[in-house]
């Protein structure tokens, strides 16, 4: 860099900084006047006509920790720097901040009028900040007092527990119809391969493709020193060639709304689908699966499980007229 370039740049360096010392003695009257002339609209769009604009709660306080975006943060500071470079006042602070429990908006001011903003979120994301954390604390696992210690204790914002008891019920939504999409997706391949191996059976006149499978329950029967049945459990089938699971249910006896007989949330979620003996809940779920296989093309013709003689004594006999083999 030359003698004469290098002087420009601190030329043009100093006259940056007096210009945020001095904004008074640079700001032309007729921008202070009308304002919006220099407001750029692309960035306005963005920020004021957002759904929740005109309800926020605004606060200012910059004390603790925010977790933002990074695209947002780099774009934000980006674009503040070209604006600094053009604009006569240049003179740039926090406005305001919008908070909604993780979520942060932080909306930058010129004295000019131009506003950029840097958020928690931003297209790059594919969950909000709020839901991922509910996400979190559902795989960590924790529970919502839990979740929250930790964010305050590193001096994050939290969310309320109305926002994360929603984000909850939405995650257990998308996860059940995930779970639900891969055993379809499953039940599929197991059936290529199956066809591809030319293993057929005919059950009632028709012809289905016939597979073997991986069967297991469980369900608690006591805890140490105490006599205790469990109110839940859990069945699986497991596709022997794929090695994934093709089904998978629960049965439970018992739901904490419905005990208490509070009449006013009859129409709760209620995981209350058995009145049965717990020891009977194993070979109820492995038997539904079974039965449920020839919507999907397929025969469970083989079968391969633990000990339990009245778990397979109750799913040999699914199919009419052929007996599913114990491998
Ligand atoms: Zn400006
Ligand atoms: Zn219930």
């Amino acid at each position: 860099m030359s003698r004469r370039e290098n002087s420009l740049c601190r030329l043009s360096h100093l006259g940056r900084t007096r210009r945020t010392i001095e904004p008074e003695r640079t700001i032309e009257p007729e921008r202070t006047v009308e304002p919006e002339r220099t407001i750029e609209p692309q960035v306005i769009i963005n920020y004021q006509q957002s759904a929740e604009y005109f309800e926020s709660i605004y606060v200012k306080n910059t004390s603790g920790r925010r977790i933002l975006s990074f695209k947002s943060l780099i774009d934000g500071i980006s674009d503040i720097s070209s604006h600094c470079s053009s604009c006569s006042v240049a003179k740039i602070s926090l406005d305001l901040e919008r908070r909604k429990g993780l979520s942060t908006e932080c909306v930058f001011k010129c004295a000019c009028g131009w506003v950029a903003v840097i958020c928690s979120d931003s297209d790059c994301n594919t969950l909000s900040i709020n839901d991922s954390f509910t996400w979190g604390c559902e795989c960590s696992p924790v529970g919502f007092s839990a979740g929250t210690s930790l964010l305050t204790t590193m001096d994050l914002p939290c969310p309320d527990y109305r926002t994360f008891k929603k984000a909850e019920v939405n995650c257990k939504a998308l996860k059940e119809d995930a779970f639900a999409q891969e055993m379809k997706e499953n039940l599929a391949r197991e059936r290529e391969l199956a066809i591809e191996a030319n293993s057929f059976v005919i059950v009632e006149g028709v012809r289905y493709a016939a597979i073997t499978v991986c069967v297991d329950g469980g369900w608690s029967k006591r805890s140490y020193g105490h006599s205790y049945t469990a109110n839940c459990g859990i069945g699986v089938i497991i596709g022997m060639q794929t090695k994934k699971i093709i089904f998978a249910d629960t049965r439970c006896s018992t739901c904490i709304v419905c005990d208490k007989g509070n009449i006013e949330n009859q129409d709760h979620d209620c995981p209350k689908n058995w009145s049965g003996p717990a020891t009977a809940m194993e070979s109820h779920i492995l038997k539904s699966g079974f039965a449920q296989s020839r919507l999907h093309g397929l025969v469970y013709r083989k079968f391969i499980g633990d000990g339990d003689s009245s778990v397979h004594a109750n799913i040999e006999d699914v199919y009419p007229g052929i007996k599913a083999k114990k491998n």
